[in-house]
């Protein structure tokens, strides 16, 4: 039999088994016991404390370090109809106030909060009377002086624990691995006897790769031309690098955004939302971007400098690939990227021992750039595990690269620093190898030794990079002091006698880092739309896996997409159909043959045969007021709260508790934890009064079709166009917006060519707007609603765009 784990997973998140470590960890929680888990990032750490939360009665409070991000993760929660809240400063006042009635109703399953929150002595009188059945700590790292994120508000964590009349499971998380902070959060925490967890760090799908040789900037441009549609994170050291690397980017034509703790807070959360939302492919940063971003499509993040540790390095690769995807991981290392990393350490560190600590670190990560043995072993072996074999995804490993003798040019190199009298720096090495009349060279009298000149083949940029990949690989060493001088050592030496031949790889970027599909691409499109739609980023409606996954397997009914890794019962009532229809659409017009079991046969007789449903008017009536009222204190529009369909497919059918009211079309778990006793409570007073028969019938898989009207919403918002009705009223009749329904428009004219009916677009857009979108559309391609919408002022609305796009490029001759 299924575990209620395992079974937990599959209906709430659509995942078919468990992780490495995650049903070990759940269960020693379930049990009752304080557990450490250390994981990598990526390895699944929120289902471990998520699923016990589901199954404990009472609360779980999660205390994570970044209040940008909480919204999406309980948006998530909320998404596959998990009751998770958030309470931080970002809310307001009111918000904070529904979200503590919720949990005083026992309404709420998970509490987000920063750490901050424990400071607040209102916030600790609510909780102190709630029951908490486990406090998970996210990012535990953080409560450690030795983790490379140390903040204090993660030290208030203990006292608050101690003020609980009852205290919780306490769980802590973090793919910080070191010995040092992994004895400090079980110290700081108080942990009572923890188990554990390492559950093995490597992250299989990631690629490691590291180049020591050429040219950064030229490899990061083909890198990412070769791989447009990806989405990607480019790690500077510095803020300048960041804005200069961003800024060459977008001259290029990339779509890059930037973060770094030099922009104001409202850029970061616009820039980071840009990336998250997949409104932007690629984000340029330093090493302040990042913890806690979930975003699991991140198909390479290219380090364009060396990170100053392991664990940092570790750390911001893992964000690759969160979903099980192949990725790549590219370090573009250059000899300077130590200098620089040595002038932050010395910035920004005054304690002598924390910043001996951080010198140690350095040396470690810079070892393991010249490393030349398996990269995944030399990382998991810094973390303490043991990898016995050479990892076979590893640049190292695959010797990937063609090999040049370059035992002449080195030659000439080191033999010109020897003339010198290793006193110099790159760019006079330079200059004298390439022979210029510098007044300098002139001064010294380089110009009369026997290697002036003998790379004037060499351009200036390609003896720079030359000159690095010979440092790189120790051939020559840097001298650091007021400036770096090169000079000479027992490696140099044996290349000088020939004792040494000098080979390096050239790399070439050829590969993608992932191929799409057509399909993959249609898909995501309507993810993209969805997710505006309700305001969530795309990866909260399916991850980028399991969208794939449909491209393979094409899911065309229910039980076929719930197989679908990541499709859960929720989610699939929300979303299903929708994909199941673009998928159907898809495999008809390229006729792709689908494999149709019996099982599968079955359903789709069962599917064709129909629920008709007689809307009974007076009901209706009194169900939309009732919305109309909900609407008003919620200050939205009525079908925001429940639609039009949904109202009269509850009238004719007559649920007559909330489980029979989950089988209406459209009443998710949210909107039936919000207005489900309301909406039961009238149906049955309706019932009472009226005396009105009922017989409850469940749906099954049967399409609901009501009042005889069996046409899809797209169907009749075209047909009451093509009665001349006006488009705002369609749009109020069927609750539909008008951008969507231009949408249509646009999706009948690609179908079928012309339209039957009259269009008045220019309602919708005044010249001055109409301008600005034709010089968008002409530069991003009038096929990128999305793109253009971001380019644009937010005061230009969708439907203005759409409007603009079809009367431009699809009416042209009426
Ligand atoms: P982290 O350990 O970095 O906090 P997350 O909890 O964010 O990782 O999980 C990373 C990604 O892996 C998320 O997209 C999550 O939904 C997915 N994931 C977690 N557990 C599983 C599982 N058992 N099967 C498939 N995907 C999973």
């Amino acid at each position: 039999m299924k575990s209620k784990e395992l079974a937990l997973l599959e209906k709430y998140y659509g995942y078919k088994s468990f992780r490495k470590g995650q049903e070990d960890i759940i269960s020693t929680i379930v049990n009752g016991s304080d557990v450490l888990a250390i994981m990598p990032t990526g390895g699944g750490k929120s289902i471990c404390y998520q699923i016990p939360a589901l199954i404990f009665e009472g609360l779980t409070i999660v205390i994570s370090p970044l209040i940008s991000l909480m919204k999406d993760q309980v948006d998530a929660l909320k998404d596959m109809g998990i009751q998770g809240e958030l309470i931080n400063s970002s809310i307001s006042a009111i918000e904070e106030n529904k979200v503590i009635n919720n949990i005083k109703e026992g309404k709420c399953k998970i509490l987000y909060i920063a750490p901050e929150r424990l400071e607040s002595s209102s916030f600790l009188n609510v909780i102190s009377n709630c029951n908490i059945s486990q406090i998970a700590i996210d990012e535990a790292h953080c409560i450690s002086q030795w983790g490379h994120d140390f903040r204090t508000s993660y030290t208030k964590v203990s006292g608050f624990i101690r003020l609980l009349k009852k205290r919780p499971i306490i769980t802590a998380f973090t793919a910080t691995a070191s010995e040092e902070v992994r004895e400090d959060i079980v110290r700081l925490l108080n942990l009572n006897n923890p188990k554990i967890f390492i559950t093995g760090f490597d992250r299989e799908n990631l690629f490691i790769n590291v180049i020591k040789s050429g040219d950064k900037k030229s490899y990061l441009h083909n890198y990412i031309s070769n791989n447009k549609e990806a989405s990607g994170v480019i790690y500077a050291a510095t803020r300048k690098e960041v804005n200069n690397i961003c800024e060459e980017l977008c001259t290029k034509g990339y779509s890059a955004t930037k973060y770094h703790a030099g922009l104001s807070e409202n850029d970061r959360k616009k820039n980071q939302e840009d990336f998250i939302y997949d409104r932007v492919n690629l984000m340029v940063a330093t090493n302040a971007f990042g913890m806690g971003i979930d975003k699991p499509n991140i198909r390479f993040v290219i380090h364009y400098n060396m990170p100053k540790n392991i664990e940092g390095y570790y750390q911001e690769i893992g964000r690759a690939g969160r979903d099980g995807e192949k990725s790549e991981c590219i370090l573009l290392f250059s000899p300077q990227d130590v200098q620089i990393q040595k002038y932050l350490i010395e910035q920004s560190i005054e304690n002598i021992e924390r910043k001996n600590n951080q010198y140690n670190k350095l040396n470690q990560m810079t070892d393991f750039v010249y490393s030349n043995e398996c990269y995944r072993k030399y990382i998991l072996d810094c973390f303490g595990e043991i990898y016995d074999h050479n990892c076979d995804n590893c640049s190292n490993c695959l010797n990937e690269g063609e090999l040049v003798d370059k035992t002449i040019d080195a030659q000439k190199v080191l033999s010109c620093i020897y003339r010198m009298k290793h006193k110099f720096g790159t760019t006079m090495l330079i200059d004298v190898l390439r022979g210029s009349k510098n007044k300098k060279v002139i001064q010294f009298s380089f110009d009369e030794l026997s290697t002036y000149g003998i790379m004037k083949d060499y351009s200036s940029l390609e003896l720079k990079n030359f000159i690095n990949t010979l440092v790189s690989h120790r051939y020559i060493s840097l001298v650091t002091g007021t400036y770096p001088v090169l000079g000479l050592n027992e490696k140099s030496m044996k290349v000088l006698k020939s004792e040494e031949k000098v080979t390096f790889k050239e790399f070439k970027v050829e590969k993608k880092a992932r191929e799409d599909n057509e399909l993959f691409t249609i898909l995501k499109e309507i993810r993209k739309e969805i997710s505006i739609e309700n305001g969530v980023p795309p990866y909260v409606i399916f991850g980028d896996a399991t969208l794939k996954e449909m491209t393979i397997k094409y899911p065309l009914n229910k039980e076929q997409m719930l197989n679908i890794s990541g499709v859960g019962e929720v989610k699939y009532k929300k979303y299903g159909e929708v994909f199941e229809n673009a998928i159907r659409t898809f495999v008809d017009e390229n006729n792709i043959e689908v494999s149709t079991h019996t099982k599968e046969t079955e359903d789709a007789k069962i599917e064709s045969i129909h629920l008709d449903v007689t809307t009974n008017k007076e009901l209706f009536n009194k169900l939309n007021d009732i919305r109309c009222e909900f609407a008003k204190k919620e200050h939205t529009i009525p079908k925001m709260i429940i639609s039009q369909n949904s109202l009269k497919e509850i009238s004719g059918r007559y649920p007559t508790n909330l489980d029979q009211l989950k089988d209406i079309t459209g009443m998710g778990p949210k909107k039936i934890s919000s207005y489900g006793e309301k909406i039961i409570s009238s149906v049955n007073e309706y019932i009472l009064s009226n005396s009105q028969e009922v017989n409850w019938t469940e749906k099954k898989k049967k399409k609901v079709i009501i009042d005889g009207e069996s046409r899809e919403i797209h169907e009749i918002a075209l047909d009451m166009l093509k009665e001349g009705k006006e488009m705002t009223l369609i749009s109020d009749e069927t609750e539909v917006s008008i951008s969507t329904i231009l949408g249509y428009v646009t999706d009948y004219i690609k179908e079928f060519g012309e339209v039957q009916f009259n269009l008045n677009l220019d309602e919708f857009y005044n010249e001055e707007e109409e301008t600005l979108i034709v010089n968008s559309c002409e530069k991003l391609g009038y096929d990128k609603v999305s793109a253009i919408k971001k380019e644009l002022p937010s005061y230009i609305k969708y439907e203005a765009i759409r409007a603009v796009i079809l009367k431009k490029y699809f009416l042209r001759d009426n």
